[in-house]
């Protein structure tokens, strides 16, 4: 039985004639860039959040900059963020002139430290980008009280968490601004590239939306310098479809990952994912910390069962920053874990038997 990481195809087919009416509805009716599924899926998706605005744009990363940029962050300036993510986080700090600067992550959880946020707060610090990853909300609140005690912004990056909760508080709904990838694989995905800003803020709304479309917010009408980075048409065709199912879907997952943690809760070479309390985990990913991960995840690959890691370095660790020259006891939780993080195959549509097989795989390695 071969197990896919994530199996795209399957959530398709559960949905294939309104995906596809979407599809021909976008091509016959030309609205390949802007046009009325882009309007709608932007005030759906701001309405589920129950936020004033939301920009749709070409991707997640790009969402992250465009947020600082229009926020004023730039040259001179820091932005505090997590040692484990996705490069995206990261890099879009770089690429605004700011310097990211890293904070190691908490136990068992896997997001920020709050306790270790404030010793890295100085004059140049700007703002806290948490990464709600997994699928798991980082300590918001808290982190929260700390930007308005520093008068710093706080960006959430919902990549991997759309409609997780915390303390019934939607991802993504705390901050000045959130962002949100439309990946294909991400939990809310499209059949490409795309992304979303969500904020609040009028004025930021209205910038973003200028700067993500050639400076302009009517045609030929350049207010300033931007960039082309636009949710095209049929993504969003797509992304409506799909956001009626996101619920079932997130709820999917969570119920695929209890079934996961109950079959290995009893073995002592593993470390189950933890839930916080009051919270709703969507988990994008299921991630256990094992003994001989390295190991194990061969045997699973060698059964046909596909097993990924999120992620192998720890981002202060990686090439791409090496001008910082930070050695692995600066940051110990994370790059601990990144020796023993191993990520098994979860989507919605993931059935009992095939967890089961994992878990018994899993088992026959350990001999327990
Ligand atoms: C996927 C992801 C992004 C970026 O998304 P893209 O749409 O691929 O640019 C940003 N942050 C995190 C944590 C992600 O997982």
């Amino acid at each position: 039985m071969h197990i896919p990481f994530v199996d795209l195809h399957i959530q398709y087919l559960s949905i294939k004639k309104e995906i596809d009416a979407a599809i021909n509805d976008v091509i016959r009716n030309s609205s390949f860039i802007k046009g009325n599924h882009v309007l709608d899926f932007e005030k759906a998706f701001a309405k589920k959040h129950d936020i004033k605005h939301c920009i749709g744009v070409g991707n997640g990363t790009d969402a992250i900059y465009i947020v600082l940029k229009m926020l004023g962050i730039g040259e001179g300036d820091e932005v505090i963020t997590t040692a484990l993510s996705w490069i995206s986080t990261s890099e879009a700090i770089s690429q605004t002139g700011a310097k990211p600067v890293f904070v190691d992550i908490e136990k068992d959880y896997f997001t920020i430290s709050v306790l270790k946020i404030n010793e890295k707060i100085n004059s140049r610090t700007k703002a806290i980008l948490p990464v709600h990853l997994y699928g798991q909300c980082a300590r918001i609140d808290e982190i929260k009280k700390i930007c308005e005690k520093n008068n710093l912004f706080l960006i959430e990056d919902c990549a991997q968490a759309h409609f997780a909760e915390h303390n019934k508080q939607k991802a993504g709904t705390s901050g000045i601004a959130s962002t949100f990838s439309f990946f294909p694989g991400k939990n809310l995905g499209a059949y490409g590239d795309g992304g979303a800003i969500i904020t609040n803020d009028d004025e930021l709304a209205i910038k973003c939306r200028m700067y993500a479309n050639h400076g302009a917010l009517e045609k030929h009408k350049h207010q300033i310098e931007g960039i082309n980075s636009r949710l095209d048409g049929i993504h969003a065709a797509i992304l409506n479809v799909k956001l009626k199912y996101i619920d079932k879907w997130n709820n999917n997952r969570l119920k695929n990952a209890l079934h996961y943690n109950k079959l290995l809760s009893g073995i002592p070479e593993i470390k189950i994912p933890q839930i916080r309390e009051n919270a709703k985990h969507i988990f994008h990913i299921y991630c256990i910390r094992a003994e001989k991960r390295d190991e194990l995840k061969n045997f699973l690959l060698k059964n046909k069962v596909d097993a990924a890691i999120h992620y192998p370095t720890a981002l202060p660790l990686l090439p791409a920053y090496k001008r910082f020259n930070f050695i692995d006891s600066d940051y110990p939780v994370a790059s601990g874990y990144t020796q023993k993080i191993l990520s098994l195959p979860m989507f919605p549509e993931l059935s009992k038997k095939q967890i089961e097989f994992v878990a018994s795989l899993i088992k026959k390695f350990y001999h327990s």
